[in-house]
């Protein structure tokens, strides 16, 4: 059977790592869903096109070549891999995200993404509560508000109070939003990484899936 595992989350919470090395060990392929909505933004802002001008991004989106590997990202050909994680689109993309026209055509996509790849592990903000409600697991990962600043810090320098002001900017403005906003569904596991290792939370997550899986396979 098809597994499918849903990550959500906040920002700076350990996602992509979590969700990559998820992924190898359950020897499906992984999704990062943020990614896509950073291309879009991308796009828009080099395009000159204005952000608030949501028919005009919309059309960006559903008209663009967008490729979202777990090395490259690519959209019309462009390779946005470096740009897309820069300062201009973290701060613009929770606008993007808000469009509920660029929001339909990338949940369009991410799911004939999973059809293709027969499953895989997907992370993002509204996988588990709207792109798939019925995936195999659900995990809500999280961690404490300065330790995710400080991994964010560690990653891509900056100053900690600063950083962990625009982490809250950008999480309050995934999760107050009207369409599909970031949430923790009933159904979730909450995982909370602030002081885990990666192999232990993947490890832990690995048997949730095994768990889930079998559960599955006895219900049928
Ligand atoms: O995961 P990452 O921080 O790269 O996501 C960038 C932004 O993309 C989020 O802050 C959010 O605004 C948007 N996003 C979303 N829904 C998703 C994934 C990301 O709205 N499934």
């Amino acid at each position: 059977m098809t597994i499918v595992v849903a990550i959500d989350g906040p920002a700076g919470a350990g996602k992509s790592t979590v969700a990559k090395a998820l992924a190898r060990k359950l020897r499906v392929k992984y999704l990062d869903t943020g990614a896509m909505y950073r291309a879009v933004t991308f796009l828009a802002l080099s395009d000159g096109v204005s952000l608030h001008d949501e028919a005009a991004v919309a059309e960006l989106s559903v008209n663009c070549v967008l490729d979202v590997g777990e090395e490259l990202v690519t959209i019309n050909s462009i390779d946005a891999t470096q740009a897309i994680r820069g300062p201009e689109v973290t701060k613009a993309v929770s606008l993007v995200a808000t469009n509920s026209s660029v929001r339909n055509e990338l949940r369009a996509r991410q799911r004939i993404w999973v059809e293709e790849n027969g499953g895989g592990v997907v992370e993002g903000r509204d996988i588990g509560s709207v792109v798939f409600p019925d995936a195999t697991l659900k995990v809500y990962l999280t961690a404490s508000p300065l330790v995710r600043a400080k991994r964010r810090v560690a990653q891509s320098g900056g100053d900690v109070a600063q950083i962990a002001a625009e982490i809250a900017e950008r999480d309050r403005r995934d999760s107050t939003r009207s369409d599909s906003p970031l949430t923790k569904t009933d159904d979730s596991i909450t995982v909370d990484t602030s002081d885990r290792s990666v192999d232990e939370v993947v490890a832990q997550l690995e048997q949730l899936v095994m768990i889930a899986d079998a559960k599955r396979a006895a219900n049928r």
